[in-house]
């Protein structure tokens, strides 16, 4: 089925004559038009791409499914006229992109039944299909190579600062159309924090690094972290380190469909809480990947979100001890018909930078 037709069965069972989408990803989703506005009206019967003259060539190669209609001119509200021409009667919109001013402005303009609806594209693109995955496969890439490319950089005297920015330098060369998000690198106590984003601190001889980052291609993210030790592990480090590593691979070996996000969880959880360090992995063990970087599914403690083949998930555990520093170790893995491919290629083992 075609995400168009899948969205109209959606939308029949919201009981609307026709959906609104503004969320821009939801927007790009559906229409494949990369632009920075416009607007999909979709029913039964029609799909519609309103959009300014700045984007009309470009929606009208980029979403060939769509009737492209020009918005802007004084004078006329083009969207009043396709609703009355249409016979639209009443009108699903996404509450959570809509602001309360538009909503009021909608709702006069148009004198028709609003309707909010959530999730109703997102729940589309949970499932993500072949071009979507090449896409994220080659995001992953990028990153990967990156940070091989970076690791010879990471020495004590140099910030975090010049570590991230190498990293996102080196992702940008490969390919990148951007970063998923602000790279996160967090060194000796710092990383404790799990979302230290890069500092000025300068790192030293017994620090551990933590380096989370993504980079986007075709509009699609990847997300992955690694955390090296500079100069000889301690004891301590080695511990961690370890822990983590076993949640990590437990977790990820375990990944197949009909599984439950917290059952998912709590495969890491275990192996964390038996080792004594329960009480510092304070967050969720994954989370979804697409054209954002955080989506659906989780895989937190209470998610009940079930696994099904298409679906991408993080795999992130980590240990995170105030003042010491912390372990985090993330890779991204698709969920298949007979368990799960891993997105990841590079090891996981510790990485000690002499
Ligand atoms: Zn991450
Ligand atoms: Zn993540």
């Amino acid at each position: 089925m075609s995400k168009l037709a899948k969205l109209r069965a959606e939308i029949l069972a919201a009981g609307v004559d026709a959906m609104l989408i503004t969320r821009p990803e939801n927007r790009r989703y559906m229409s494949g038009f990369t632009g920075s506005a416009g607007t999909l009206v979709v029913s039964q019967a029609k799909a519609y791409l309103l959009t300014d003259f700045r984007y009309i060539e470009q929606a009208t190669s980029q979403a060939p499914e769509f009737e492209i209609v020009r918005i802007g001119e004084p004078g006329k509200d083009v969207l009043r006229d396709l609703v009355q021409a249409d016979e639209i009667k009443t009108l699903g919109f996404e509450q959570d992109y809509v602001s309360y001013a538009e909503y009021e402005q909608l709702k006069q303009r148009l004198a028709i039944q609003l309707v909010p609806l959530s999730g109703i594209v997102e729940k589309l693109r949970l499932i993500k299909d072949e071009t979507e995955i090449a896409c994220m496969q080659r995001a992953t890439k990028i990153a990967e190579a990156a940070f091989e490319q970076v690791l010879p950089e990471i020495k004590p005297g140099r910030s975090e600062l010049e570590i991230a920015l190498d990293l996102e330098f080196a992702m940008r060369r490969m390919g990148a159309e951007g970063m998923a998000f602000p790279i996160i690198a967090a060194s000796g106590p710092r990383s404790s924090l799990p979302h230290g984003r890069a500092s000025e601190r300068v790192l030293e001889v017994g620090d551990f690094l933590t380096l989370d980052f993504g980079a986007i291609y075709n509009g699609y993210c990847s997300d992955m972290t690694r955390t090296v030790v500079l100069g000889k592990p301690s004891e301590k480090q080695r511990e961690i380190y370890n822990i983590v590593l076993e949640a990590q691979l437990s977790a990820q070996a375990a990944v197949r469909s009909g599984m439950q996000g917290k059952e998912l969880d709590q495969v890491a959880r275990d192996i964390i809480a038996a080792a004594g360090y329960g009480d510092f992995f304070g967050h969720s063990l994954g989370h979804g990947v697409g054209l954002q970087v955080h989506e659906g599914p989780r895989a937190g403690k209470t998610s009940e979100d079930v696994l099904q083949p298409g679906m991408v998930v993080t795999i992130e555990p980590g240990i995170y001890l105030p003042e010491f520093g912390g372990v985090r170790i993330e890779d991204m893995v698709l969920v298949t018909a007979t368990g799960h491919r891993n997105f990841n290629s590079i090891a996981k083992d510790l990485i000690i930078i002499d």
